[in-house]
């Protein structure tokens, strides 16, 4: 190229003795003498300041010095790089903004507004990992982080409630020894289900804390109403829960199933609740998920296992407890139950779903086997028919009870398939040896037809409601 007589003009970049970057700005520039030779003269030209100069001035424009967070451009710029490299993540967009800031600027000073936007600033730096964030000064009192890669609801619950924290407290500056309140509203979009710009983002996050800000201090909506619900349903659950543990709120319920021949009362299913101390009840559909998934269920478990024993010795009937999957494949809580049971008057019934049976036959059955050498357990499969588990199965399950599941004896009298799925059940159960509970049995029609078929117990409200432990104690005196 240069021989052709074209100019070479190119940075070259090199390491100095002590190891520095310099750059040279190289140019080569061929001069043709009159006698026709061709010479090159070389130029150099150490450009190394001026570069870092031109470095300096990009970050700066990118950040903002009082708070030393990215501002507007340079928070897009990095979370477009990192989603871009990156599509497939999904992210939290939190738009937090400082209520009655300008009323903070003009009753104390400018000074002290700047010292409470570097203080939150510090905070929320503080709080969070520097590759878990991206954080910007996005707006005069606005802030905007970007939590990357949250991988699980609970992680996204886990986050909201840091925010939240960091605002519950005093926020306390060094200028004139000042203690104040922060409020915030906050709006959360999350990636890539509300948008997938970043500027898309955070007009939905925008429109998510326009709605925050009709409502307390320190609330933080989400776009989506669907998120927000589960949000609210998951920290709700989480404090009841607490408060539950702490203040051992936990109770149990008894709900009584019959002969269904001659009504009496054979048993009964101990169904958990949390009472508070107003006496409000909750029921497990809102804690149970979580509570089978936290670290409070070995001692929900101990509470439960003893609770249930003690009943069986004072009523002298078979008493039924519900075991989560957790709980049966844990092998200790096999050998808590069977440490318990020696010398019971009635058996302890242990119920546990077809579906979670049939998750690992191999294992269920074994762990059936284990719990049976103890004559004092019965095994009962519930929620039966919705579980998929083929017949071959059946015969090896090595259970005492079946419940038909509510949803057959919902259908039975309309539909005539489900009326006849439910008569099998009860015929097969009849030759392998197992007693049936139809499960929910509201109504009189219900009862006759099942009764009919040869189900041996009923359960359901059409008999007794679950009833609190003195309710059970008054039906027993009679
Ligand atoms: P499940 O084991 O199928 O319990 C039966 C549910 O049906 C109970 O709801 C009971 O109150 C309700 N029920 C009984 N009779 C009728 C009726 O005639 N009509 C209608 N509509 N419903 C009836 P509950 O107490 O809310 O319990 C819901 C589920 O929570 C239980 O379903 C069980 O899976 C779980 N659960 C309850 N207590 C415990 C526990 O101590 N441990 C575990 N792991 N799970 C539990
Ligand atoms: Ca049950
Ligand atoms: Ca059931």
């Amino acid at each position: 190229m240069i021989r052709s007589g074209k100019e070479f003009n190119a940075i070259f970049v090199n390491v100095d003795k002590r190891g520095t970057l310099i750059y040279i700005d190289f140019e080569i520039i061929p001069i043709t003498l009159p006698n026709g030779e061709l010479k090159l003269v070389s130029l150099g030209r150490d450009i190394t300041y001026e570069k870092k100069l031109f470095y300096e001035n990009e970050q700066l424009k990118d950040f903002d010095p009082l708070t030393e967070l990215y501002n507007y451009n340079g928070f897009v710029r990095q979370v477009e790089a990192f989603l871009h490299e990156n599509p497939d993540t999904t992210c939290a967009f939190l738009l937090i903004d400082l209520v009655n800031f300008s009323y903070i600027n003009k009753s104390y000073s400018v000074e002290v507004g700047d010292q409470i936007l570097k203080e939150i600033g510090k905070k929320l730096k503080k709080q969070f990992g520097k590759n878990e964030v991206v954080i910007g000064r996005i707006g005069g009192d606005e802030f905007g982080i970007c939590f990357k890669n949250i991988d699980t609801q609970e992680h996204l619950y886990s986050v909201v409630e840091k925010i939240k924290s960091i605002f519950d407290k005093k926020i306390q500056f060094s200028i004139s020894g000042y203690s104040l309140s922060i409020f915030i509203h906050g709006g959360v979009a999350i990636y890539p289900n509300d948008g997938i710009t970043v500027q898309k983002l955070l007009e939905n996050a925008s429109v998510a804390l326009k709605s925050a800000k009709k409502e307390n201090e320190n609330v933080i909506k989400f776009y989506n109403n669907l998120i927000e619900n589960k949000v609210k349903n998951y920290i709700n659950a989480e404090n009841l829960l607490n408060r539950a543990i702490q203040k051992n709120l936990f109770i149990f319920h008894y709900q009584p199933y019959v002969d269904a021949i001659t009504q009496e009362i054979i048993g009964f299913e101990a169904l958990v609740r949390i009472k508070e101390e107003d006496g409000t009840i909750h029921y497990p559909n809102e804690f149970i998920d979580l509570l089978e998934n936290s670290h409070f269920l070995d001692s929900f478990r101990h509470w439960a296992v003893d609770e249930v024993i003690q009943k069986i010795k004072k009523w002298e009937k078979p008493v039924s407890i519900n075991i989560s999957a957790r709980s049966f494949k844990n092998r200790e809580l096999t050998e808590e139950v069977l440490s318990h049971t020696k010398g019971l008057p009635a058996p302890l019934t242990i119920e546990i779903t077809e579906r979670l049976y049939m998750k690992d036959p191999q294992r269920s059955k074994e762990m059936i086997e284990r719990l049976k050498e103890c004559k004092n357990i019965q095994i009962s499969i519930d929620d039966f028919g919705t579980g998929y588990s083929s017949l071959s199965y059946l015969k090896d399950m090595h259970a005492d009870i079946l419940k038909i599941d509510i949803s057959f004896v919902r259908a039975m009298l309309e539909d005539t398939k489900s009326q006849a799925i439910v008569s099998a059940i009860i015929t097969l159960a009849q030759a392998l040896g197992m007693k049936t509970v139809a499960e929910g049995v509201e109504t009189k029609e219900q009862y006759e037809m099942l009764k009919k078929m040869g189900v041996d117990y009923i359960q359901g409200y059409y008999f007794f409601k679950p009833l609190p432990e003195e309710e059970i104690e008054k039906l027993l005196k009679k």
